[in-house]
């Protein structure tokens, strides 16, 4: 009745070790975390198949057996070594060394058990028949304890790269691997190698808890590694930046962002300021920065996210650089092209000086400011004198000349943008604020200048004379058509008297025209 007890138990031990190996084998994707729980369950397994020993083939072989449970409880170790070690590497496979150093302790019992001539220290026979534990027994244990006390320290260290023993899961995950420990303590102190071991089915209870408790967890942390990868391969530079503007991570498009050599890693918890200063400005503010990067110029545009821990405080910023440089380039070519293009319908091919369509946008615009600020306005139309002649004369690139010339010794005088070539040879000039007198004086230096202008011909130095129509604004002249039929009545009036002279409309005529 008793062996049957304990064949169920230990048979039962054995088949849960052995069903929770297939569900994590069957599980997707063999993590170095997964490589570590199905280590366990084997040392489980082999323990509980051990323990069913000890009960068919009896007390006889009760150093063999026990010599042979020693790897079950170094794969026990082994597993919760390399599980550990995997949940806090996450995305890194297990190295050689790695492997070694987990598998020298199950190898170094697996070699003990092999030699009968060491079962003698394993377990001690007594004189009366009794059966005691022996050295070995007692040193396997020593390492195999010191062992878990130095994975479960790595454990809580390494807790905060893992997803998986966050929180409350590390002490969770403790307390399942104390079933056991508590187990063998109490099957080594109340019990000798004979009696009933209740590690076996100790450990299989802590198989099934670890399996529902990481299987899960490591759903998530597949879905974190996931996310590092698709951050390492987005075409966006992103930079993570704790509170102090250390770089807490960066992925593969901001190092060639920067031009920095070497991996990620080399630039971690690093001062941005310091080993990628370049952009150190750019990324304390949002928007559009014209840079010089790694000896490039490039336009980044920057976005900045705040980041806060689960309790809201502030715990940094994700930076994310996108490379604008020829959309930007574009854009401002785009801009310069409309601006060039807005001057040019408003430019005279000729002479380069605005033309009428400018003077028809400008004038409304300067009498309007002129009237509100209750001040006068003049303005002067400039004829060239017997121009036909001179294209008649000399040829049509000769006048072409002759305009140009008398372009710019106006505009030696006046500023361009009061000027304008409004007809073939004729000009006009906005006074603003001048009265009639001041702007007679001025058109007439305006005469002058064209006068002393000159273009050299084949014929020797050719000068033109021109002559110029002066109105003003009255109290009654408030429009733009009765500025210039007043303008263009005395330039007609000046051509008539014999040219090369200025005339001013008279105040009479404005009331004439009406306003
Ligand atoms: P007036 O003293 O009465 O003004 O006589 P004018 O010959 O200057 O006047 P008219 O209106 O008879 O002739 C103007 C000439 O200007 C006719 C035209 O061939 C010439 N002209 C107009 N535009 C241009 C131009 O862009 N280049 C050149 N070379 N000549 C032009
Ligand atoms: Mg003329
Ligand atoms: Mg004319």
């Amino acid at each position: 009745m008793h062996e049957a007890v304990l064949l169920w138990v230990y048979g039962t031990s054995a088949l849960i070790a052995v069903v929770v190996i297939f569900a994590t084998v069957r599980a997707p994707g063999l993590s170095s975390l997964r490589v570590g729980l199905l280590i366990y369950l084997t040392g489980t397994a082999w323990w509980a198949t051990v323990d069913l020993l000890r009960v068919i083939i009896g007390p006889s072989s009760v150093q063999a057996i026990e010599a042979w449970t020693m790897p079950a409880l170094a794969l026990v170790v082994a597993g919760i070594r390399a599980g550990i070690h995997g949940a806090t590497h996450p995305g890194r496979k297990l190295s050689a060394p790695d492997v070694v150093g987990f598998a020298a302790h199950p190898a170094l019992t697996v070699i003990a058990a092999s030699l009968p001539m060491l079962w003698g220290l394993v377990a001690v026979k007594g004189e009366d028949g009794s059966v005691a534990y022996g050295p070995l027994f007692w040193a396997n244990v020593a390492i195999t304890y010191s062992l878990f006390t130095i994975a479960t320290i790595e454990m809580f260290k390494g807790r905060h790269d893992s997803s998986i023993f966050t929180g409350r899961n590390a002490p969770l995950i403790a307390s399942f691997w104390a079933i056991p420990i508590v187990a063998s303590v109490v099957t080594v102190v109340i019990s000798s190698p004979a009696g009933i071991d209740l590690t076996a089915p100790a450990f299989a209870l802590t198989s099934l808890l670890i399996w529902r408790a990481v299987v899960p967890l490591e759903m998530r942390q597949a879905v974190r590694i996931a996310r590092s990868q698709v951050l390492e391969e987005l075409a966006d530079a992103v930079i993570v930046l704790g509170n102090q503007g250390h770089i807490l991570d960066a992925n593969a498009a901001a190092l060639r962002v920067v031009g920095a050599q070497g991996p990620a890693s080399a630039y971690i918890d690093k001062p941005l300021r310091q080993v990628w200063p370049c952009i150190a400005d750019a990324v304390m503010h949002p928007g559009e920065h014209d840079l010089t990067v790694a000896g490039a110029d490039v336009v980044l545009d920057v976005t900045i996210s705040p980041l806060s821990e689960a309790n809201g405080a502030p715990s940094g910023r994700a930076v994310v650089l996108r490379d604008v440089t020829d959309a930007v380039l574009q854009r401002r070519e785009l801009a310069h092209l409309r601006t060039e293009l807005a001057d040019l319908v408003v430019r005279d091919a000729v002479t380069g000086l605005h033309n009428r369509r400018y003077a028809e946008q400008t004038l409304p615009q300067s009498l309007a400011r002129c009237v509100a600020k209750r001040v006068p306005m003049s303005i002067a139309v400039i004829d060239v004198d017997h121009f036909k002649a001179v294209n008649d004369t000399y040829g049509h690139p000769v006048g072409d000349r002759v305009l140009r010339e008398l372009a710019s010794a106006m505009l030696e005088e006046v500023p361009s943008s009061t000027l304008a070539r409004i007809g073939g040879e004729e000009f006009l000039i906005l006074l603003p604020g001048l009265t009639s007198e001041q702007a007679f004086a001025h058109t007439e230096g305006l005469r002058d200048a064209c006068a002393r202008a000159s273009v050299s011909t084949r014929e020797g130095a050719l000068h033109v004379t021109v002559s110029a129509g002066v109105a003003t604004t009255g109290d009654g002249a408030r429009s733009v058509a009765v500025l210039m039929d007043a303008a263009d009545a005395a330039l007609y009036h000046a051509k008539r008297e014999g040219r090369d002279r200025t005339c001013v409309a008279q105040p009479g005529f404005v009331a004439v025209g009406g306003a």
